[in-house]
């Protein structure tokens, strides 16, 4: 429901939390966060409100500099912890908005090459399908765009990699994703306001856009996968 991610010079799990209180008016059942600290991928989950996730972020800490963090208003599968996002299979996290619509053709593939999900989501498949590519020799950005080629559905994605501290992947098809562009830092929110103690500069993903984010700026292809030149605007929120 509502999607944060920061490639920051600071520890990024408070700022990924207080970055999803400014989400919490779309209503949750669950949030989670996703960093990487020193080349390793970790992740908290928690049930209900946001202070649930912060408690626990107190007792088992999440170091790291890059870091993903959602929202969930669960579509499939309960609102459980396990359920919650971030989804991770491998080296791979995912955080997501919307639906997959084709989520169960993709597990009956996914069954075929004898994977199995551990969650009830349409999302996980998202990770699933991503660390397949990646076992059968892709790197992280063509693993991505490969999955999304098998995507049906209205969407927005983040991906974040273990081994992988610059580098996040967004793509929107159907629900809105904005890119935003600190110093030396780059951010991505399922809107605006999300960013705004961070930055008001702001790249709009247009509709089947994907970007290959790192700190030093973004990369933005469009549905064809041919690079895209979005502008940038500065916004004014009223802060
Ligand atoms: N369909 C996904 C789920 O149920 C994402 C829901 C959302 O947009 O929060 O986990």
């Amino acid at each position: 429901c509502g999607i944060i991610g920061v490639l920051g010079n600071h520890e990024v799990s408070p700022l990924l939390v207080e970055s999803l209180k400014r989400l919490e008016y779309r209503g949750y059942d669950s949030a989670g966060i996703a960093t990487v600290n020193n080349g390793k991928l970790d992740r908290r989950r928690a049930v209900g409100k946001l202070w649930n996730l912060s408690d626990l972020l107190v007792h088992e800490p999440l170091a790291g500099k890059s870091g993903i963090g959602h929202t969930r208003w669960a579509t499939h599968g309960a609102a459980t912890e396990g359920n919650a996002h971030p989804h991770r299979s491998g080296p791979v996290a995912v955080v997501h908005n919307g639906i997959i619509e084709n989520f169960r053709e993709l597990r009956a593939e996914l069954a075929e090459a004898g994977i199995t999900p551990e969650t009830q989501t349409d999302t996980e498949t998202v990770a699933l399908l991503t660390r397949m590519f990646m076992d059968r020799g892709m790197d992280a950005r063509a693993a991505a765009v490969e999955t999304l080629g098998k995507l049906e559905g209205a969407f927005a994605l983040l991906w974040l990699f273990d081994g992988e501290d610059d580098l996040m992947i967004a793509a929107r098809k159907g629900s809105p994703l904005a890119i935003g562009h600190g110093d030396g830092e780059m951010f991505v929110g399922s809107d605006a306001i999300a960013l705004a103690p961070m930055t008001d500069r702001i790249t709009y993903l247009e509709e089947g856009d994907y970007a290959f984010i790192t700190r030093a700026g973004a990369e933005i292809f469009d549905a064809a996968g041919r690079r895209a030149n979005r502008d940038e605007q500065r916004i004014d929120l009223g802060q």
